[in-house]
């Protein structure tokens, strides 16, 4: 599904973010990427999606190298990877249901079919997105009405929006209180399990992560130093 192979990264300063990370990952597979601050966890994601370029490996996603497509080829492959952000990326001003049906159209295409009003299977799907996050009652409300927890929620409904083949969770919970962060991460979790979708999920919380997720990855360093299930973690420790 998706293959990381001896993925580098050097930035031009000389910070060597990761050294030759190597990992596979299987369809339904939830992924949570742990490690101390500057481990590498925010360039591995940002490599996975071409925010940041690797320096050296290769990032298969369903056999396509990610590390090598020109710009046409990155856009429609960022397409098939859904984006979850910690602080949430919502523009303020639109709706609910307007910010998860930008995940699907992209910004651009999204202000021109504004104008023109939406297509009505988009507007059902979107719906139905909502509802399953629990926000089928605030669709009409502004992103800046909504609390923490709440605009997590239209973040994930949105990266859904697209029909993604991988999901990448940059600190879903980081600005959020503790019981807040625990239903996010299980929805997240669960709505990944029921499509067979499979994410990785960098999560500085390791007791988080060891309640939600399949599989844990530690980094240090830019290296992968532990790879397997969470319950394995606290011997490890
Ligand atoms: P984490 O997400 O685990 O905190 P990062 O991926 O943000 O780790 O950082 C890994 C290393 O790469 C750190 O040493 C950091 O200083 C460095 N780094 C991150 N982003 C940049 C950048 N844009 N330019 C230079 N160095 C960077
Ligand atoms: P995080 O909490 O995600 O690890 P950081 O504080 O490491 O965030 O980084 C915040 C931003 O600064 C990121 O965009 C990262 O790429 C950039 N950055 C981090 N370290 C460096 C660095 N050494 N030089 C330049 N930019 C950096």
């Amino acid at each position: 599904m998706l293959s990381i192979e001896a993925l580098t990264k050097r930035y031009k300063t000389g910070d060597l973010a990761l050294k030759e990370v190597s990992f596979s990952i299987e369809r339904g597979q939830v992924v949570g990427l742990i490690g101390p601050s500057g481990a590498g966890k925010s360039t591995l994601i940002r490599c996975i999606n071409r925010l940041v370029e690797p320096t050296a490996g290769a990032i298969r996603l369903s056999d396509v190298d990610i590390s090598k497509l020109g710009r046409t080829q990155l856009k429609t492959m960022r397409r098939r990877i859904g984006m979850i952000y910690q602080e949430y990326a919502l523009v303020e001003r639109l709706t609910v249901m307007e910010n998860v049906l930008s995940g699907r159209l992209g910004y651009v295409s999204f202000w021109r079919s504004l104008a023109r009003r939406y297509a009505q299977k988009d507007v059902d799907k979107a719906f139905g997105l909502l509802e399953r996050v629990g926000l089928s009652d605030h669709v009409d409300k502004r992103a800046d009405e909504l609390s923490g927890g709440q605009r997590q929620r239209v973040g994930i409904a949105r990266a859904l929006e697209q029909d993604p083949e991988l999901l990448l969770v940059d600190e879903p919970t980081a600005s959020l209180d503790p019981k807040t962060s625990r239903q996010i991460m299980r929805l997240i979790c669960e709505i990944c399990r029921e499509r067979d979708l499979p994410a990785i999920i960098n999560i500085h919380d390791v007791m988080l992560a060891q309640m939600f997720v399949d599989r844990v990855i530690g980094l240090t360093a830019g290296e992968v130093v532990f790879d397997g299930p969470p319950a394995e973690l606290d011997h490890a420790a």
